[in-house]
């Protein structure tokens, strides 16, 4: 849309107009940023802060589009399009709704009390083969969540699902302005409790508005509240709305029965128009059966053939949630939620535990919580209120506000309160958890971690741990090495030396990296979707990339006469001036970058033409760890000054320098300039022993035992069967091989691996996705743990045992090794 048009849907005037933009993206949350220049900001205020306050730093990232509030004072922005509003949330409404009503096929929404987001999940699962669809990301339902789902409708679709719910009355009827559905959905509303049943038919009735124009509403007739309004509603305000309903007990559209299957399965006979077919689910608990009918409901009167509704209804899987769910000990299942400690989450959490299937036995573990602007007194009678609504087998407070309030929360037949985390991980073992759904909603103060740690069942897979608290360290470490004006552009190419793209730039982000460094293009645009803001350097720069490139605000590396023409053609095809570059220098490594001799036609290109702003200079090191070549290292650094001053010169600005990696960054001191580029150090690794000492662990390299056996004197282990054993021996098979990136090279005792605290060597040949040790001795069974690397084995051994170096083994580590991160 552009801007003009958003003014125009606003009706009112901006301003500030400084010149027309094609707006692709709306921000309401500053730190989700990801291409500044097609973004228009909605700047709302929440309870808990002033979005205003991000417009500055919005700005400087290369945001033009703003909408704000009416009496906040704004920051210098004299290039921004600008418009004034009474409220900001409506604005965004009204905007959206705009877009919403650009396109001409179906709208179905879905609301109701359970079961919003999985039937829509559902869906869209059913539905796929037969729709190009555009659904409501995750539970994107609110206020807020709305407008931003239907902001993604676009041309190409042809039905959209939409999922709304509302919090407090009169918030549906904003929602019907800007859904307009065709379709409507009520998925299950629940049972009325006896003191809020004026209420609860209120909420009814405030759902239905949804449905004001709508043509079809399919709902469940056997919650019998829920179809007397529906048909009032029907009466009274929307006479035209076909009532399309199922129900196990009565005449419906959809008249079904339900029988249960011992194997996990429900078999359901439906009876409709004359016809009768039979679906298999696999699911027994009743909110999944509901959930299912609800959608077989709007599949028949989509016309989808009965066949085709029973293949596809068995690809419906649990939908996983933000709140995900791990297998726990003793048959529990646990749901770890500390994202946030407001009363919404806690609520949604509950949604979460309630739907799932399984035992009917639920536990809630609650901290204190943090609600602004409430009183505790209040703040803890309106949770004990909203747990009172529902059935727990277990409850447990901790924290000294659970603890005071404690006579509020007498429900469960098992209740206990603790002051503490600690205390309450002391006390686990007694508790005897059993075939229960646990559910742990903590403030991130409380750190539950510890707990889910204990109560989840040990992971049977090779895995990849990424201790985000030593990556932290690191970065610290060396901040403090350098004087204040330094800058770090830390290298996350190669998903971060193998560690994960995402988490480790979103920490470094943090913990106040200034630039960060990819190999490709690709790289950057993946950690702008993800949320960095940061400047990015892509090194490897490609033609095909340049797209990408500018989308993404990525800055290249222009390492070449030939590809610095080649950019300046695509700037000045896209009439672009001043893009942020940087451009390396070869001074004698023979890899990337300008030669000596290049400077002049370099300086002569650059000299007569405007469309690149050169904001750094920098050359790599060849050996900036040894010692035997530190006069070369002098050479280079040399050279490096020289080139850059003639650059430097001839642009007549100043440009920033760099050259230090790593090792350079404390054995060359002199030589860190305006920036560092900080690479394997950051992942706890320095060729120097000293340096080495300081750094901490960072990746933990683990598989399990898959099974333990004998081999006698005289057989043989593995692939090949060359070496024939002269002893007996007690073998470990683990479940890590050559294609997990372990080296095959370590076959035959040349690599080892850490099993109950000791070295166990590998024998016979490394196989594809397992590898044999040598356990003789050792009291192992199967399941036990075996590090690969990690804090007692260093990387760097595994690396000489290999005949590499660690970055080969790290990058090595292929992407089906799940990464798991640690973080206190
Ligand atoms: C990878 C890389 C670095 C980082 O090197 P480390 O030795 O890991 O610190 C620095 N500069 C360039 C150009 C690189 O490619």
């Amino acid at each position: 849309m552009l801007f003009s048009q958003i003014i125009n849907v606003l009706g009112i005037e901006s301003l500030q107009f400084y010149e027309e933009r094609d707006v692709q993206f709306i921000l309401t949350d500053s730190r989700k940023l990801i291409l500044p220049g097609s973004t228009v900001f909605f700047a709302f205020n929440s309870a808990h802060k002033n979005a205003h306050q991000f417009l500055e730093a919005l700005y400087q990232n290369g945001v033009r589009n703003f909408i704000v509030k009416e009496g906040e004072t704004l920051p210098e922005m004299p290039e921004a399009n600008i418009i004034v509003v009474q409220d900001v949330l409506t604005a965004l409404q009204v905007v959206t709704g705009f877009h919403r009503h650009q396109f001409q096929y179906p709208v179905i929404a879905i609301t109701g009390s359970n079961g919003k987001t999985i039937v829509k999940e559902w869906l869209y699962i059913l539905l796929q083969d037969d729709f190009q669809i555009i659904r409501s990301p995750r539970s994107y339902n609110s206020q807020v969540g709305v407008p931003l789902s239907l902001w993604q409708m676009e041309e190409q679709h042809n039905l959209a699902l939409i999922e709304a719910g509302i919090s407090h009355a009169g918030e549906m009827q904003a929602l019907q302005k800007i859904i307009d559905p065709d379709i409507g959905l009520i998925t299950f509303m629940g049972v009325a409790h006896a003191e809020g049943f004026e209420n609860f038919e209120e909420k009814i009735r405030e759902k239905l508005q949804l449905f004001t124009h709508a043509k079809v509403l399919i709902y469940c007739k056997d919650e019998i509240l829920l179809h007397k309004n529906v048909q009032d509603f029907q009466k009274k305000t929307n006479p035209g709305l076909k009532l399309f309903s199922w129900s196990g007990q009565e005449d419906a559209d959809l008249r079904v029965s339900v029988h249960a299957d011992k194997a996990g399965k429900s078999r359901l006979e439906i009876f409709t128009a004359g016809e009768k077919f039979e679906i298999i689910i696999p699911f027994t608990d009743k909110a999944s059966i509901h959930n299912a009918l609800t959608c077989c409901a709007l599949l028949i009167f989509l016309g989808i053939k009965p066949e085709n509704i029973s293949e596809k209804m068995q690809r419906l899987r649990a939908v996983e949630m933000r709140l995900d769910l791990k297998q726990g000990i003793h048959h529990c299942a646990v749901v770890n939620d500390s994202y946030s400690a407001d009363i919404n989450s806690l609520n949604i959490a509950l949604d979460f535990m309630f739907q799932l299937p399984g035992s009917g036995r639920h536990t809630l573990i609650l901290s204190d919580l943090l609600e602004a602007g409430m009183s505790d007194d209040a703040l803890y009678h309106k949770i004990s209120r909203l747990l009172s609504t529902r059935k727990f087998f277990r409850f447990i407070g901790v924290g000294h506000n659970m603890k005071m309030y404690s006579h509020l929360f007498n429900f469960a037949p098992n209740t206990s309160f603790y002051t503490s985390t600690d205390e309450l991980v002391a006390d686990l073992p007694h508790i005897g958890f059993n075939d229960e759904i646990i559910l742990l909603k903590g403030a991130r103060s409380f750190a539950f971690e510890k707990i889910s740690h204990r109560l989840e069942e040990k992971v049977h897979e090779t895995q990849l741990e990424i201790d985000l608290n030593g990556l932290r360290h690191n970065f610290l470490l060396y901040r403090k090495l350098l004087p204040s004006g330094v800058k770090i552009m830390a290298m996350v190419k190669a998903l971060s030396y193998g560690s994960g793209s995402f988490e480790v730039a979103s920490v470094l982000q943090h913990t106040g990296a200034d630039y960060l460094g990819v190999a490709y293009a690709d790289e950057g645009v993946d950690l702008r979707k993800a949320g960095i803001h940061l400047p990015i350097m892509v090194m490897n720069t490609e033609i095909g990339a340049f797209d990408s490139i500018l989308n993404a605000d990525l800055q290249p590396e222009i390492y070449s006469l030939y590809m610095l023409e080649a950019f300046s053609k695509y700037l000045d095809s896209q009439g672009i001036q001043h893009y942020p570059v940087h451009i390396k220098l070869d001074t004698g490594m023979h890899r990337l970058g300008f030669q000596e001799a290049d400077i002049p036609q370099m300086l002569s290109t650059i000299s007569h033409s405007s469309f690149i702003r050169i904001i750094s200079v920098f050359s790599h090191l060849i050996a900036s760890d040894d010692q035997s070549q530190d006069k070369r290292t002098a050479d280079q650094y040399k050279l490096f000054s020289h080139m850059a001053d003639r650059i430097e010169e001839a642009t007549g600005y100043e440009v920033m320098r760099h050259i230090a990696n790593t090792t350079a960054i404390h054995r060359h001191a002199e030589m860190q300039e305006d920036m560092v580029r900080l690479g394997i150090g950051l992942y706890g690794i320095n060729a120097d022993a000293q340096m080495q000492g300081r750094l901490q662990n960072v990746t933990t390299l683990k598989t399990t035992v898959s099974q333990v056996k004998k081999a006698r004197k005289g057989e043989t282990v593995g692939y090949g069967g060359k070496l024939v054993l002269e002893r007996e021996y007690t073998i470990a098979v683990v479940r890590i091989g050559y294609a997990d990136g372990y080296p095959r090279t370590l076959g035959n005792g040349k690599g080892s691996m850490w099993v109950k605290g000791k070295l166990a060597p590998v024998i016979g040949n490394v196989c594809m996705d397992m590898t044999m040790l040598d356990v003789t001795g050792l009291d192992v069974n199967e399941e036990d743990e075996v590090i690969v690397f990690g804090a007692d084995l260093p990387v760097a051994d595994l690396a000489s045992w290999a005949g590499t170096i660690p970055y080969e083994i790290l990058t090595n580590i292929s992407e089906r090794v799940k990464r798991v991160y640690f973080e206190e």
